[in-house]
């Protein structure tokens, strides 16, 4: 963190010299960073803020442009982050506010769903220790718990998550807005730290992000395919991928993000297995090949893409680049028969062959969106 972000600064104008005012009006300084969970508890994200652009329905280049620079797949021109969640998980205020709307948005036609909808939603107005004032909206809500007019702290409960409006999977849609003239565009809490200048905040209706999350309160940024062991019938595999995390921030630069995690699964592995001879495979063919060691039935193992110290619960590749792709990948379990269990997500696995769970997340891609009132 630095001094120019800290919020010292308030207590110290000097120290002003030196910083810069980048993105905020004239004569104001960034809001420090005092935004806490919009929900407890740690949720994937599919689809992040769109840094080129943020035009839902018009943004067609085929990406979203991560908050670090990275090019993602996603809902083009998305405006906030979505965390699938189950339906009823209590969502939080990020900070002291007055609930500027709280209900059903307005009707509107929803392409992914092919009819008019409306979900539920609120909107919080928020006024940062810097005198800036923001909204934090939070949409497809199954229940509201607040009214428009109310004062609310931070960390208090708005309502539960849902799926209601546009929306193709239950989620929390989040987004946040700075005031501009008269306009509220969208910004992202999650500030820029990509490459040259924000393209958002170069583009005439758009506006400079900044990082507003207190320390070790933001919600963690990363994509995974989940699923239970041998999940079809037919499936009998001693182990058996269980867990495919493959999005992070700047993986190249922190290849821990990423993991796949294999379990011996008690029903088809009564005793210790030995790993010799296994591998993870992916799609390009690279491969990992496992020590000599047993897992227990049970037991799970997670095998990191980067560099760190074994232990009885976790390998390490010893990468230094991503091993798992964004747009698309299949994580493979090779036995030493060369029989393979396959977890896929988006386009991911394409042989029917196997020794179980073929799993393709495509039908769980989360296509969403919104028409709630601001101020
Ligand atoms: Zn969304």
């Amino acid at each position: 963190m630095s001094l120019c972000s800290s919020g010292w600064f308030l207590l110290f104008p000097l120290a002003l010299i030196g910083c810069s005012s980048g993105s905020s009006p004239a004569g104001k300084v960034d809001p420090p960073p005092v935004l806490t969970l919009p929900f407890q508890g740690e949720f994937r994200v599919t689809n992040v803020s769109d840094h080129e652009y943020p035009f839902q329905f018009q943004d067609n280049n085929g990406y979203l442009l991560s908050w670090w620079g990275e090019k993602l797949p996603g809902v083009d021109g998305h405006q906030g982050y979505d965390f699938p969640m189950p339906e009823g998980t209590p969502l939080l205020a990020i900070y002291d506010g007055e609930v500027a709307f709280a209900g059903w948005e307005n009707p509107f036609y929803c392409p992914s769903l092919d009819k008019t909808v409306s979900g539920l939603g609120v909107v919080l107005r928020h006024r940062l220790p810097n005198g800036e004032v923001f909204l934090s909206i939070y949409a497809h809500l199954s229940e509201v718990q607040v009214r428009t007019g109310d004062q609310v702290r931070a960390g208090q409960v708005l309502g539960l998550s849902g799926n209601t409006g546009c929306s193709t999977g239950p989620h929390l849609h989040f987004e946040m807005r700075r005031l501009r003239g008269s306009a509220w565009p969208v910004f992202d809490p999650y500030g820029w730290s990509g490459e040259g200048e924000d393209p958002w905040s170069k583009h005439p209706s758009g506006v400079s992000s900044v990082w507003l999350w207190a320390e070790g309160k933001a919600p963690p940024l990363f994509a995974e395919v989940s699923l239970p062991p041998n999940p079809q019938p037919t499936d009998r595999a001693p182990v058996a991928i269980t867990k495919v995390r493959y999005m992070g921030v700047r993986d190249a630069l922190n290849p821990n993000n990423e993991f796949v995690e294999i379990t011996a699964d008690p029903r088809f592995a009564s005793a210790p297995v030995s790993l010799k001879g296994f591998f993870l495979q992916n799609k390009l063919g690279e491969t990992f090949a496992f020590p000599d060691l047993t897992l227990e039935p049970g037991a799970s193992l997670r095998v990191y893409t980067g560099q760190g110290n074994p232990t009885q619960e976790a390998l390490f590749w010893n990468r230094t680049q991503p091993a798992w792709d964004n747009w698309g990948d299949c994580a493979q379990l090779v036995y030493p028969s060369g029989g393979r269990y396959r977890v896929g997500y988006r386009s991911g696995c394409t042989w029917a062959q196997g020794l179980g769970a073929l799993a393709s997340e495509e039908a769980r891609i989360l296509r969403d969106a919104h028409n709630l009132p601001l101020p």
